[in-house]
């Protein structure tokens, strides 16, 4: 870790510790805690640079979400962020016309617009690609049909990337929307147990006219636009938790300190010093995780797999150290008005957002078995071939 990246993230935490009852409220509300959101436009955390092998970028996205999220203990917030930065802003700059460009960046990266990225179908969940969403071909244009179910966003979205089936092919199709189209329908919000600071709903389209600057990239490159998406999405998605964490471990620290049962601080009880040590470890590995995978994918090597062992390890992670801190603060934490209990609820959303743990195990075994395979064949020319059935890993 560079000086770099710690101004950075001192930086963030600074900006976020000015929001932190606005962020309270938002968990009430619902709704994105939009002068928090200006804030980190003016701060320079909306781009729409790819970050692939992208080191500056990456390097400053990264410790910037560790930062605020230190700050504001909360995880919803991020993962608004990262279906913007992460998710959507880069495909639209990669794969938009220079009339799309105009039409929508602006917005976005001055923050007054926000955009969401929709694969995810009642029906579909983990089998991302089991599409219903259908885009029809319409004399050059298309028309779209179709629901998405659980989007981070969508509530509060000007502009929608959707991931829908051609009627005509196997190849999914990107579809950039806009919100106020005739024919698109934003249901009401969800009210999801935690991340209650994302905004999170449905979105139905009623046979809507889509011009056909509005497909991004070429039909054949619809599933490498989404994988690449993925694999910003979970590179980016530890490094809130860390924040989350860090807090957390401070916190516990501290109250351990303070608390005295029968005179005694309870610091003192070993029993108590595990639990805190438990925190610090789930902190540290992450950290190692994080920052293995965030190095291979910058390097440009392989870094679906260490991506997936950081999301999955991260989520696990953050829901240990959130109820252990819980439990080290007894009723005391056991409060809504508390900080702990709503990032237990964020970390098994981020446990189900981005992919659920048993898809990234799948990814997981998938790579290190073909992996393992072209080791082996390299020794023994004569074995067959490996044929790859990785799923593919859902978003958010
Ligand atoms: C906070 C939050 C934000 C989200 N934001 C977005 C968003 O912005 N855009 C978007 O498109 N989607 C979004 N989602 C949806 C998310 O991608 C899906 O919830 C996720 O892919 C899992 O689908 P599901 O919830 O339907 O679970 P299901 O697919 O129904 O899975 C149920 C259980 O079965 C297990 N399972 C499923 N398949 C297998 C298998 N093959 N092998 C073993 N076990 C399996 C799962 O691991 C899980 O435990 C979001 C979800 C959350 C919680």
């Amino acid at each position: 870790m560079n000086l770099g990246y710690r101004e950075i993230r001192d930086r963030f935490y600074s900006l976020g510790n000015d929001f932190r009852n606005d962020v309270s409220t938002s968990r009430l509300s619902g709704r994105l805690p939009k002068n928090l959101w200006l804030e980190l436009c003016k701060a320079g955390l909306f781009s729409d640079e790819d970050l692939t092998n992208n080191y500056e970028r990456i390097h400053f996205v990264a410790p910037a979400l560790e930062g605020l999220c230190h700050a504001i203990q909360d995880g919803g917030v991020a993962i608004s962020i990262i279906s913007q930065v992460g998710l959507s802003l880069p495909a639209l700059k990669e794969h938009g016309t220079s009339d799309i460009h105009k039409e929508c960046l602006d917005g976005l990266l001055s923050g007054s617009e926000i955009i969401a990225f929709a694969i995810t179908e009642k029906q579909g969940g983990s089998d991302a690609y089991a599409l219903q969403t259908t885009i029809y071909d319409d004399g050059g244009d298309y028309i779209l049909r179709g629901h998405k179910w659980n989007i981070t966003n969508i509530p509060e979205a000007d502009w929608v990337i959707v991931v829908a089936r051609h009627f005509n092919s196997n190849n999914p199709l990107i579809v950039l929307v806009n919100t106020a189209w005739s024919g698109v329908e934003v249901t009401s919000p969800h009210s999801p147990v935690g991340m209650r600071s994302s905004p999170i709903g449905s979105i139905k389209f009623s046979d809507v006219f889509i011009p056909k600057e509005a497909i991004l990239g070429h039909p054949a490159q619809g599933k490498s636009i989404v994988r690449k998406a993925f694999l910003r999405e979970r590179i980016l998605t530890p490094f809130p938790i860390i924040g989350c964490m860090a807090g957390l471990c401070e916190r516990a620290v501290l109250y351990s300190c303070q608390r005295r049962i029968s005179g005694t601080p309870i610091r003192k009880h070993q029993y108590i010093q595990k639990r805190i040590t438990d925190v610090k470890i789930n902190l540290e590995s992450t950290r190692v995780l994080a920052y293995d995978a965030l190095t291979k994918y910058i390097d440009g090597a392989e870094s679906s797999l260490n991506s997936s062992v950081a999301k999955l390890y991260a989520a696990n992670a953050f829901l240990n150290a959130s109820a252990t801190v819980m439990k080290i603060f007894g009723s005391h934490g056991y409060q809504v008005d508390d900080e702990i209990g709503h990032m237990v609820m964020d970390a098994v959303g981020a446990s189900i957002a981005g992919g659920t743990e048993e898809v990234h195990r799948k990814v997981i075994f998938q790579q290190l078995l073909a992996d393992t395979m072209r080791q082996e064949r390299k020794h023994k020319a004569s074995l067959p071939p490996v044929t790859l059935d990785v799923p593919p890993c859902p978003v958010n």
